[in-house]
């Protein structure tokens, strides 16, 4: 059966690194690295991400800025607050927890984000410079995962790799990792022909679809290393897009929860520090 990876433990490391990095960052620039975290409304998941981002933050000996809004706030009025966090020059990262109502248009609002404050690398400056190879901001959870993935496979170059999924914050930019690692990259989505000839030939499959338990064990390539970024809250608890029985057929695999997961959060802390670090032009740890 397949080695579980463990993602829980690995955040923690990672956390531990973010915070050595930003105690020197708050010596050389005499302040402690920030992050600005912005909620509209009271969607209870939403206020849960908000408030472990907020005490993550902290743990890492970060400034942590929370501002609620009320659901009706106006597009204008949180536009009006993105520019002043853009303009605060103690403020190093911004996120704004999505989804957003209705009535506001998120692209508007994360395209308002300075590209270089924004830690959550949605905005699309930051997925061209992914795009291009140039130095920018990349997504918390498929870069988690890709730390995941460079933990078991020190040699990325030329193995298969099949990307279930192109939404703009896991799927895409995953592929784009991937493809950095000269991986050979395939991307499978709703309108493929074929899903499963494709992650037979997979020795990285990574599923981010949101299906309960759509990848099948007989899909994988015995050996194979398989990422699972699924979230799902079912009557039976929280569940991945994979199902466990894969775990009998992978090499690795991470389980739901404690795989992907804690990743997320604790690639927001680093992805701030980094930013920084930037902004302040001093040298941050190339391996964080
Ligand atoms: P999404 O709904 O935006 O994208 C799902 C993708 O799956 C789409 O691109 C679609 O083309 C593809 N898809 C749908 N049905 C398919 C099918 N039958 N065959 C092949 N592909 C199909 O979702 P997302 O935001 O990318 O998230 C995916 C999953 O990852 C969800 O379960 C979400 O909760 C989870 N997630 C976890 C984290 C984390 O921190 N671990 C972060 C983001 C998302």
């Amino acid at each position: 059966t397949a080695r579980l990876i463990d993602g829980k433990a690995f955040a923690a490391t990672l956390r531990d690194r973010v915070a050595t990095a930003a105690a020197a960052f708050a010596r050389d620039a005499g302040r402690k690295p920030g992050l600005a975290v912005v909620l509209v409304g009271e969607d209870p998941a939403s206020s849960v991400y908000v408030r472990s981002k907020g005490k993550a933050t902290i743990a890492a000996g970060m400034e942590s800025f929370e501002h609620r809004l009320s659901a009706d706030v106006g597009e204008a009025e949180l536009i009006a607050l993105v520019d002043r966090l853009n303009a605060d020059d103690s403020v190093d990262g911004i996120l704004v927890q999505l989804p957003l109502p209705r009535h506001i248009d998120e692209r508007a609002v994360i395209t308002r984000i300075d590209p270089d404050k924004d830690v959550d690398g949605f905005h699309p400056v930051n997925a061209g410079r992914l795009a291009t190879g140039l130095e920018g901001l990349v997504p918390c959870t498929p870069l988690g995962c890709l730390m995941l993935l460079q933990d078991i496979h020190p040699q990325l170059a030329g193995l298969e790799a099949v990307v279930i999924g192109r939404s703009n914050i896991v799927g895409k930019p995953m592929a784009a990792l991937l493809l950095q690692q000269s991986c050979t990259v395939t991307t499978v989505h709703s309108r493929t022909r074929d899903v499963m000839g494709h992650v037979r030939r997979a020795d990285i499959v990574v599923a981010a679809v949101g299906i309960p338990g759509f990848v099948q064990p007989e899909w994988i390539k015995p050996g194979a290393t398989v990422i699972d970024v699924g979230i799902n809250r079912t009557d039976a608890g929280l569940v991945g897009d994979v199902d466990p029985g894969a775990a009998e057929v992978a090499g690795a695999i991470t389980p739901v929860p404690g795989g992907v997961g804690p990743m997320t959060i604790a690639v927001l802390m680093r992805n701030t520090v980094v930013a920084a670090a930037r902004r302040a032009g001093v040298a941050v740890d190339p391996a964080l």
